[in-house]
């Protein structure tokens, strides 16, 4: 069953999403050489609680943390760390989630740390330009996949306009959203369109590519959290909460 929302529902995930679009904001203007992912972390929780919020990575599953921050060959699910300092040329995957009156927000960035090599911005790009697409399939009618579809050719696009190839991570996707941060359905980030549920008014999806430079085998740390490239290779992730209306999609958490 896939949660569906009343407009006034979606009004109030909206003011979740907003404090999540404003917790990645804060931390944006963080990043910087010298910074270290706890502090980050800490920034993360303050605004989350300075907005009347909750932090909801923190305690999920025994997540130690506010937010996930994900650096170089890291792609989801880093544990931040006051031990890991940022430098120059590195590059940062930060997912954040909040609770607002019991409704969730989730969005996640890549951002870069002072210098930006080229590989890593055309990663980046690609993995956002195929959010949008996969945001853009996100209608009432359209089958599940579609949107799977929309983000897979979406990064294939990139490949050819960037002259070089990305590793799409298969192991996670996208997901229901709502009353719970991780509701059904599952959504892959590949695969042929017309399958799985029909999209309707009032559902939420958070719609989150995962992209790497190199293949898309992971490996998850001894931490039990950390999912690395397999290769060594460079990830990125961004992610939107988006509901479906009846004038097409509502990106949560998008900044106002
Ligand atoms: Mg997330
Ligand atoms: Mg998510």
């Amino acid at each position: 069953m896939i949660e569906i929302k009343t407009p006034a529902q979606l009004d109030a995930m909206r003011a979740a999403g907003l404090v999540v679009a404003k917790t990645l904001a804060t931390l944006s203007a963080a990043v910087r050489p010298g910074v270290s992912t706890g502090e980050l972390d800490e920034l993360a929780e303050q605004t989350i609680r300075d907005a009347g919020a909750v932090p909801s990575f923190k305690g999920y599953h025994g997540f130690p943390a506010s937010i996930c921050a994900s650096v170089n060959e890291q792609i989801v699910h880093g544990i931040p760390a006051k031990s890991q300092v940022l430098a120059d040329g590195d590059m940062i995957s930060i997912d954040c989630g909040a609770i607002l009156d019991d409704w969730h927000g989730d969005s996640a960035v890549t951002l870069f740390v002072g210098t930006v090599a080229d590989p890593d911005q055309a990663l980046s790009d690609a993995t956002h330009a195929s959010m949008l697409a996969g945001i853009a399939a996100i209608v009432p009618g359209a089958r599940l996949t579609d949107v799977s579809h929309a983000i897979e050719t979406s990064v294939h696009s990139s490949e050819r306009a960037h002259g070089r190839s990305y590793g799409i991570v298969r192991e996670y996707g996208g997901h229901g959203i709502g009353s719970s941060m991780h509701m059904d359905p599952f959504l892959p980030n590949h695969g042929k369109p017309g399958k799985g549920p029909r999209l309707r008014v009032g559902m939420a999806i958070a719609i989150e590519p995962m992209l790497t430079l190199g293949a898309e085998e992971t490996v998850e740390l001894e931490d039990g959290w950390t999912v690395i490239t397999a290769d060594g290779s460079r990830a990125a992730h961004w992610e939107h909460t988006v509901a479906i209306t009846d004038d097409g999609p509502w990106v949560l958490t998008a900044p106002e």
